[in-house]
């Protein structure tokens, strides 16, 4: 079989899929033919246009919301998918939230909040969905980290510690546990990427410190994504891929 067929029986689930990141993510997976769930968690009319854009231009995608902090909406959503598909190809765990200050100010539930999407979101959505891979002998399994997850942020220290968390557990222990069924593990850490969450940022300043001078788009991240999924990218496992214009 040609990989072009292969890759058209695919089934992908992207989490966050509504905007940003991963709406670029989940249309450039479908661009190769693979039938694409949609996760949004409360964006629902931005998810839709997501839907619409992908039907447009001929492919084949459905909308899935659930919260990746709950485990059993999230888990309903794993059942969901193999009932409807038999099988789930490819995860891309993208929904992630930010919520920034500094330590001192940082209450309990500031932390916990974005530990529970960032980093237990990938547990929930991820157990489940290797169940299922292990017995097909094939999965891609990609964790969106961050550049804050590598070097630490100033004001993000739970956002870096969920990030960092994505790559030293989600992504390189995992990776050893599946690597011999042809499921690869990797996580992608961009840097500053015109999106919402950086919508609130001094982009001119934050500008200066980038060596390619500019923003990424998420498109940039998407490619890389489509690469990391392919069958040519069955040798890559655990590794982290930084897409971050040179501020790493
Ligand atoms: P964004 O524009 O704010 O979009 C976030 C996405 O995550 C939305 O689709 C949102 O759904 C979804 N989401 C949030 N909480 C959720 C939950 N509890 N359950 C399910 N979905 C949830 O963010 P982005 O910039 O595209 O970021 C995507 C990922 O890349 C995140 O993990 C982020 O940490 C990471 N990242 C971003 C940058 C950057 O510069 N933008 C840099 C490094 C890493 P709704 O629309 O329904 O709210």
């Amino acid at each position: 079989m040609s990989e072009k067929q292969l890759e058209k029986d695919q089934i992908a689930l992207v989490t966050g899929a509504s905007r940003g990141i991963g709406k670029a993510i989940a249309k450039a997976l479908s661009r190769t033919g693979r039938f694409v769930y949609l996760n949004y968690n409360s964006n629902r009319e931005k998810a839709e246009n997501t839907l619409k854009e992908i039907i447009n231009h001929g492919g084949r995608a459905q909308l899935l919301q659930f919260n990746v902090s709950s485990r059993k909406e999230s888990e309903k959503a794993i059942k969901q998918i193999i009932k409807q598909k038999g099988q789930i190809d490819i995860l891309v765990n993208n929904a992630g939230i930010r919520d920034d200050m500094l330590m001192v100010w940082m209450k309990q539930e500031n932390w916990q909040n974005v530990l529970d999407i960032n980093l237990t979101g990938f547990f929930n959505v991820t157990r489940l969905t290797v169940k299922h891979m292990l017995p097909k002998r094939f999965g891609r399994i990609v964790n969106i980290s961050s550049a804050s997850g590598q070097t630490g942020q100033a004001g993000q220290v739970n956002y870096s510690a969920s990030k960092a968390g994505l790559i030293g557990g989600a992504t390189k222990a995992l990776a050893r546990e599946v690597a011999k069924r042809d499921i690869t593990v990797n996580a992608v850490a961009p840097g500053f990427i015109e999106t919402d969450m950086t919508d609130d940022l001094k982009v001119k300043e934050i500008t200066k410190t980038i060596p390619a001078g500019r923003l990424g788009k998420p498109e940039e991240v998407a490619a890389a994504i489509v690469f990391l999924c392919s069958k040519d990218a069955g040798y890559i496992t655990g590794q982290v891929i930084g897409i971050n214009g040179g501020i790493v």
